[in-house]
C-alpha cells in the first residue's frame, strides 16, 4: 500500500535553523525509538502523535541545537508516516559519523508506557523505508541505531524486530491484532460536538446501517449517530461516551449481531 505521508507543512514543522546538508544515496535505515516516556494514550488518538512529534522538534532545535529534527521520518500507530528531515538531506539522530551511511526512522514507542510497537507502527516503519528506497537512493540495509552506537536504542521490542528481518505484520502478531473484516481503525476519534465528517464516518455508519441500526450514512456524525453509538455501546456493555475510538470502532465489526 502507498505510504500515508504527513508533510512538514501538514504537521506543523517549524523552518529549520539554517540549510540541510545533501545527501545523496545511503546504505539504508537505521529505526530509532524515542527514548522517553511515550504516552499509550497516542494510540487512541492521532492528534497525540502530531504533538509528540512537535515536542520531538523543539527538544532536537531547543535542547540539542541541531538545526531540525534530528530523524528523516517518524512513524506512529496509525500507519501513518511524518516528514521529518525527509529524503536526501543528513539527518542527525545517527549520532556523529553515522549520519551520511542510512536514513533515521523513529517509531513512536519509548522506554516506558508505549513499549510495544503496534502493527499499524511497523508498517509505518516500513512504508518509510520503502519510500527512502524508491525515491532517496537508500540501499537494503535495516538497522538499529544501537548498531554501531552505544545506545539501547531501539529499544528491545523493536530492535528484535528489527533482527527478525523487520518483518510485515499479517494482521495477526502482537501489537493490537484487527479482527477479520474491520478495516484499520482511522485513527481518530469520531465524535460529537463538533460534526465530526469523513469517508471514515461514512464506512462505520455504513456498518451500523447493515447492523440495522436505524442511521443516515451521511458522512456526518451528529447527534444521531452519537445516540446510535452509545446505544451500540450500552448493549456491547462498555463505555457509553457516545465515542467511536478503537474499541467501538472494532466491534463494530466484531461483535455478535444480537
Ligand atoms: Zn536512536
Ligand atoms: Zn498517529
Amino acid at each position: 500500500m502507498a505510504i500515508d505521508l504527513i508533510s512538514r507543512k501538514a504537521w506543523g514543522a517549524r523552518s529549520p535553523r539554517g540549510s540541510h546538508t545533501r545527501l545523496d544515496s545511503t546504505k539504508g535505515v537505521k529505526v530509532h525509538y524515542t527514548g522517553g516516556r511515550v504516552d499509550p494514550r497516542i494510540v487512541d488518538e492521532h492528534d497525540r502523535c502530531t504533538a509528540l512529534v512537535r515536542s520531538i522538534q523543539n527538544s532536537h532545535m531547543d535542547g540539542n541545537g541541531w538545526i531540525d529534527i534530528g530523524y528523516s521520518f517518524v512513524a506512529c500507530p496509525h500507519k501513518k508516516v511524518f516528514e521529518g528531515r525527509g529524503l536526501n538531506r543528513l539527518p542527525a539522530a545517527n549520532g556523529s559519523g553515522l549520519n551520511r551511511g542510512h536514513y533515521a526512522v523513529l517509531g513512536l514507542v519509548g522506554n516506558a508506557g508505549l513499549l510495544e510497537p503496534p502493527d499499524g507502527m511497523l508498517h509505518a516503519i516500513l512504508d518509510a523505508i520503502d519510500h527512502t528506497r524508491q525515491n532517496g537512493r537508500a540501499g537494503d540495509e535495516i538497522k538499529g541505531h544501537r548498531d554501531g552506537y552505544a545506545t539501547d536504542c531501539p529499544g528491545g521490542p523493536l530492535y528484535a524486530w528489527v533482527r527478525r528481518g523487520a518483518p510485515r505484520p499479517d494482521g495477526g502478531g502482537n501489537g493490537t491484532p484487527e479482527p477479520p473484516g474491520a478495516p484499520p481503525f482511522p485513527g481518530r476519534l469520531l465524535k460529537y460536538p463538533p460534526v465530526t465528517r469523513g469517508d471514515d464516518v461514512r464506512t462505520w455508519q455504513a456498518k451500523m446501517a447493515e447492523r440495522e441500526w436505524e442511521i443516515d450514512v451521511d458522512g456526518a456524525y451528529g447527534p444521531q449517530s452519537r445516540d446510535v453509538c452509545r446505544r451500540f455501546q450500552r448493549q456491547q456493555k462498555i463505555d457509553d461516551d457516545g465515542v467511536v475510538g478503537p474499541v467501538t470502532w472494532r466491534r463494530t465489526w466484531e461483535a455478535p449481531q444480537g
